[in-house]
């Protein structure tokens, strides 16, 4: 693997838990500004995959690159904003306003032990502001609707001003309105603002929008490459438990 061109990169990697093969042999490259979806069914080792390529889980086989450098090298976490799967389900009771919530993305330069700066608070401030919550920014995170709290994390992933987004099924569960202006803004953060995103997701109208490009996992990769031509390939969306919706201009045509 060519470790310095590498934004993103997994090499014949292949975990197990035990008895259960998660990932066989994949091999992923993300280049710089790219916005990748990932798709699979439940249990096909996405989440796996996003956490293997963090450094966060070790891989039986293979390695896996960060930002040039392989992952156990790896050291400037600022430059990365993850999303873990489930972030949203929080504690209603949770006692943590929502600024304290993208406070939270300020560890990686600050430490945990250290006091916030004025300059971490401004950053923080700032992402509210970027996904379009700024004014709920003392609000407590549990008060907040699913797709409100879905924005709290996103900004808490770039209140460190990262390169690269790593976004783990961010919409599940959230209706569809707010699901759109979502998409709409981590879209805008790849083309307008030049961030390279990895997003896992069951939406494809959503990964259709968004993504130049689309991988398809079953502890092996199955599909690479343009999210129309995935969509055309045999059926695949419909094993894939994809959102598909129907379009007048295929009435008729698949089951
Ligand atoms: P996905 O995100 O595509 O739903 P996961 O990566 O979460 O898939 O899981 C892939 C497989 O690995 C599943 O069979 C799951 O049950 C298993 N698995 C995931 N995490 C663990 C773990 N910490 N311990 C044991 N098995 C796990
Ligand atoms: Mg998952």
């Amino acid at each position: 693997m060519n470790a310095k061109a590498c934004v993103l990169g997994a090499e014949d990697v292949t975990v197990r838990y035990g008895a259960t093969t998660a990932l066989d042999g994949v091999s992923l490259r993300v280049e710089d500004g790219e916005f990748v979806g990932l798709v699979g069914p439940n249990g096909s080792g996405k989440s796996t995959l996003v956490r293997t390529l963090l450094g966060l889980v070790e891989p039986d086989e293979g390695q896996t690159c960060c930002c040039g450098r392989p992952i156990h090298r790896f050291e400037d976490w600022s430059r990365v904003g993850y999303v873990p799967q489930d972030a949203v389900h929080v504690d209603p009771n949770f006692p943590a306003s929502v600024l304290e919530v993208a406070l939270l993305g300020r560890v990686a330069e600050r430490g945990l032990v250290n006091r916030w700066t004025d300059e971490d608070r401004e950053a923080a401030h700032a992402a509210l502001e970027r996904v379009g919550i700024g004014h709920l920014a003392d609000r407590s995170i549990g008060t907040l609707s699913g797709g409100e709290r879905q924005r709290a994390f996103l900004a808490k992933a770039l209140a460190s001003d990262p390169d690269l987004l790593l976004l783990d099924e961010p919409m599940a569960g959230v209706d569809a309105a707010a699901r759109e202006d979502f998409y709409n803004l981590v879209d805008d953060l790849n083309h307008a603002e030049g961030l390279t995103i990895l997003l896992v997701s069951h939406d494809l109208p959503a990964v259709r929008m968004c993504c130049h490009r689309l991988v398809a996992l079953n502890q092996r990769v199955v599909f690479d490459g343009s999210p129309r031509d995935f969509e055309d390939e045999g059926g695949l969306s419909e094993a894939y438990d994809m959102h598909v919706p129907h379009h007048p201009d295929r009435a008729g045509g698949r089951p």
